[in-house]
């Protein structure tokens, strides 16, 4: 029989790796409960066409890396993206008839078929948010200032904020007859995927990471020179609220992202090259304020983002919190065993973990279980002790040991847990 392993690209999470997973996740739904935002969850399959007229037919993402397939007549895809997900659902339940703005967020796997390397999966979760109804540079700032707050929480220090402006249509049109008029003469020296980009969708080969697509375009024309008055005011009153705020950014009139869907202002925030090599890129984001009228809910403004959470653990520095060891029922005898079943369950209804054994090996071998479970506290529950209604309790960690009356042992454990582990007599 052939070895059946992961697909390619994607990735186990084993159990002890999830603490620092739990960390990342609980640091991050309490920045969003601190700053107004709810969680949604929405499937994780979604049709085709949603990311066709979001995402945008001549992207990398649709035109390379979606798994789509039919399933029953209907065609689906694998979500390479939170957003139109999100913005597909606020529409189908006409969310804007109830409430003016909505803040929402999510964590959950995306699915891209890139070749995995450091950081970049098949597989990979990401962390965002949306904002919905908002039009104003007042809570592009704030979600900016709200991530560079977000990732020093997670001892994330050393990462760097890019702003631009993508503008609306108008602007967005008279960038790229300016950039297909410069890239024009230069079209040989592109590579093959650009060259037909030129015709299709010239604003994709500024995000090209190829070699030569980069040469090519160091000194195009940007687009911050052709925002149209209404998208520069948009951008000058952004920088004013960062700089009120003290947020850390700087300016890059070459970011363009990868997604079609963008408007105005775009956002990317970047780790330690040293760490994440190519997949340098925490974080993503900006406005789309007219992807909920492409999708039938009208004219409704909205600003999003989303992390890498696998890249976000690469460059944390922070250590969660240890979680408190459990509590080790030990038993010898027959009789010993459904006490210590007994024993076990009513520490863990007082809030404890606790592990009962029932499989009545020696006192050694129990104890070594506990020593493998990271237990500081074993309990001892013998024929003798059964009969006089207590338990020989052993602090592990203070190589310390007392005989304790049944109905006192969960004040015992919680008086020696609070004490540092050695010191209590
Ligand atoms: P990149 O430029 O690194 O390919 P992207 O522009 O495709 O990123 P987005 O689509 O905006 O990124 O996704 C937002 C974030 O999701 C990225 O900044 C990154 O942290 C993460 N991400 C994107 N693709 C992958 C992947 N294949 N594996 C792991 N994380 C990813
Ligand atoms: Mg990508």
């Amino acid at each position: 029989m052939t070895s059946l392993r992961a697909v390619k690209g994607m990735n186990d999470v084993l159990p002890e790796e999830m603490p620092r997973w739990h960390f990342v996740e609980r640091t991050y739904a309490e920045t969003m409960r601190r700053h107004g935002y709810r969680e949604v969850r929405t499937p994780y399959v979604e049709p085709t066409g949603l990311f066709v007229r979001t995402v945008g037919e001549t992207t990398d993402i649709v035109e390379k890396e979606m798994y789509s397939f039919v399933y029953q007549g209907e065609e689906l895809t694998l979500r390479p993206e939170g957003t139109a997900g999100a913005a597909r659902a606020y529409v189908e339940h006409s969310v804007h008839g109830r409430e003016g703005i909505s803040r929402w967020y999510y964590v959950g796997p995306m699915f891209r078929g890139e070749r995995p390397q450091r950081g970049r999966y098949r597989q990979f979760y990401q962390l965002g948010a949306e904002i919905f109804g908002d039009a104003g540079p007042g809570c592009d700032a704030e979600m900016i200032d709200m991530l560079v707050g977000f990732l020093r929480e997670l001892g994330i220090g050393d990462a760097e904020v890019l702003v631009n402006s993508i503008g609306g249509s108008d602007t967005r049109e008279r960038f790229k007859q300016a950039l297909v008029q410069y890239l024009e003469p230069r079209k040989a020296k592109l590579t093959a995927d650009s060259q037909r980009r030129l015709g299709t969708n010239p604003l994709r080969i500024l995000d090209s990471k190829a070699e030569e697509d980069q040469a090519a375009i160091a000194e195009a024309p940007t687009v911050l020179e052709f925002l149209a008055p209404e998208d520069r005011a948009h951008f000058d009153k952004l920088e004013a609220f960062l700089k009120a705020l003290g947020t850390p950014y700087r300016v890059e009139p070459r970011l363009v992202r990868g997604l079609d869907y963008y408007t105005r202002t775009l956002f990317e925030i970047k780790g330690a090259k040293a760490k994440l090599g190519a997949g340098d890129t925490l974080l993503g984001g900006g406005r789309y304020d007219n992807m909920v009228g492409d999708l039938g809910g009208g004219s409704v403004p909205a600003l999003g983002f989303a992390a890498g959470l696998e890249r976000l653990l690469i460059a944390s520095e922070a250590s969660p919190p240890p979680s408190a060891p459990p509590v080790y029922v030990a038993a010898l005898g027959d009789a010993a065993c459904s006490a210590a079943l007994v024993l076990a369950r009513d520490l863990r209804k007082s809030g404890l973990s606790a592990e009962g054994d029932a499989r009545g090996g020696s006192l050694k071998s129990q104890l070594r279980r506990a020593n493998t479970l990271g237990a500081r506290f074993a309990l001892v529950v013998g024929e003798s002790e059964l009969a006089r209604g207590v338990v020989q309790a052993k602090d592990l960690g203070a190589h310390a040991q007392e005989e304790v009356s049944r109905d006192r042992v969960h004040e015992w454990i919680t008086a020696r847990m609070t004490s540092p582990e050695g010191s209590a007599s």
